[in-house]
């Protein structure tokens, strides 16, 4: 009987290809997956430190993984991820039972450390270089669906004052456009039909090679034979340029969707968080997309009560949103990260206040958002069939091109395919459809 692994994944979509990285390597020493960390012989805690809850909820994670471990000493207990990588000493000094800590990075030191683990010499690992070049060349298990992340760059060089990621990912490396192409490629003849281009701010990617930038490797995958749709996340509006619009509207697999985070609507907050760009840059570079990329779907990362935000200055984050109508955003309270700027900064807003702004913010977009999808109400949708709906499996579900939500009444056997779908009914999660006879 193999042994099992369970892997708890947490945060972004970077962390969920790690966490295929993880599933693969543990593979690849033949343990099995097992959604219940039990019964497992290694468990894994690929962790976000983005903001304080998430950080929060590793150490309680681990509480519950200490009274796994008391139970069955022989339990192998590894944290990766971005708290592995800014908290190494915390997790060792109140977790002294954890066998494994790597950094983002330093994922190639799992095997071994997992070989040495299982083995009877249990003395700690912990490998936190943030400077490490990682190791493509892992075998991943990938999610099954139709779906795949493809890294193209690691760690960022922006240091915005809020931010932990370059502390934790390390600076900024773009992996070679023929490496990526291979990686396409490979998933595409896996049966992936939808490839989804990763890094932290893909938008400043360039070939260590040719020194080719984003918009030609956007149009080199977007050529890849057998791939339907092209997506990226996550841009930038100080590197979103013009020729990569151009470069999405010339591309038919590249999706009419654009995650551009805005962060604030005051230029004063704009600066003090070192963004890069006004807000009347902003709300340009959104016109121009709209107006190069037809049928463009926006959304955005925004947060309220950052160091000093005045009360004004929020009500122009509320107006910019009144303003741009975005088609979603996701939207956080500023919390302390560890060793960065804002940690640092004066005139901390209060959490009731902070919790009012959120509240109000997220009532407009919510609204905005509801207003936008009905709107759309009879359009017809090119979808991609993820499968039948959890909540109706009588019904279908997957993406628009604008990545937002359909779950549909259709014919037989749709998983995988694309299908033409009439919207009947928007929500503020997105559609529900059904299949378009005439189509
Ligand atoms: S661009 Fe800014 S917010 Fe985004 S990962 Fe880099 S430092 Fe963080």
């Amino acid at each position: 009987m193999p042994e099992l692994y369970y892997i708890d994944t947490m945060g972004c979509q970077m962390n969920e290809r790690d966490s295929e990285t993880i599933a693969g390597v543990l593979q690849s020493l033949g343990l099995r997956p097992t959604d219940d960390p039990q019964v497992a012989r290694v468990a894994i805690l690929n962790t976000c430190a983005v903001r304080e809850k998430p950080e929060h909820k590793v150490f309680s994670k681990l509480g519950d993984w200490a009274k796994l471990k008391r139970a069955r000493p022989e339990l192998v207990i590894g944290v990766c991820g971005c708290v592995a990588q800014v908290m190494a000493d915390e997790i060792r000094a109140r977790a002294p039972y954890v066998d494994l800590i790597l950094g983002p990075r330093n994922l190639s030191a799992l095997r071994a450390g997992v070989e040495r683990a299982l083995s009877d010499d249990r003395c700690a690992i912990c490998v936190t270089d943030p400077d490490e070049l990682p190791d493509d060349h892992q075998p991943a298990a990938r999610t099954p669906g139709v779906s795949a992340f493809v890294n193209v760059t690691y760690g960022c060089d922006n240091f915005c004052a809020y931010c932990v990621v370059p502390y934790a990912r390390g600076r900024e490396v773009s992996r070679p456009a023929g490496d990526i192409l291979a990686e396409v490629q490979e998933v595409v003849a896996e049966g992936y039909r939808e490839v989804t281009l990763l890094g932290q701010n893909v938008n400043s990617y360039r070939d260590p090679h040719s020194g080719a930038g984003f918009p030609d490797l956007l149009r080199a995958v977007g050529a890849v034979e057998g791939l339907w749709r092209l997506r990226f996340t996550t841009s930038h509006p100080k590197d979103c340029s013009e020729s990569l619009l151009r470069a999405m509207a010339g591309t038919p697999a590249a999706c009419e969707h654009l995650h551009l985070p805005i962060q604030a609507g005051a230029d004063e907050v704009l600066a003090r968080m070192g963004r890069g760009y006004t807000y009347a840059h902003y709300k340009s570079l959104v016109d121009l997309a709209r107006e190069i990329v037809p049928g463009l779907a926006v959304t955005t990362d925004v947060m309220v009560g950052f160091p000093g935000e005045t009360e004004e200055q929020f009500e122009r984050t509320l107006a910019a949103f009144a303003e741009i109508r975005f088609d979603q955003a996701f939207m956080f309270k500023y919390s302390d990260r560890p060793g960065t700027a804002a940690e640092a900064m004066p005139e901390k807003v209060p959490e009731p206040v902070k919790q009012s702004r959120l509240q109000r913010l997220v009532a407009l977009q919510n609204e905005i958002g509801r207003a936008v999808n009905a709107a759309q109400e009879g359009q017809v949708f090119e979808v991609l069939v993820e499968g039948r709906d959890g909540k109706s499996p009588e019904k279908w579900r997957g993406r628009t091109r604008g990545n937002k939500l359909m779950v549909f009444s259709g014919g037989q056997d749709r998983a995988g395919k694309l299908v033409a779908v009439r919207a009947v009914r928007g929500f503020l999660w997105g559609y529900l459809g059904e299949e378009d006879a005439m189509a």
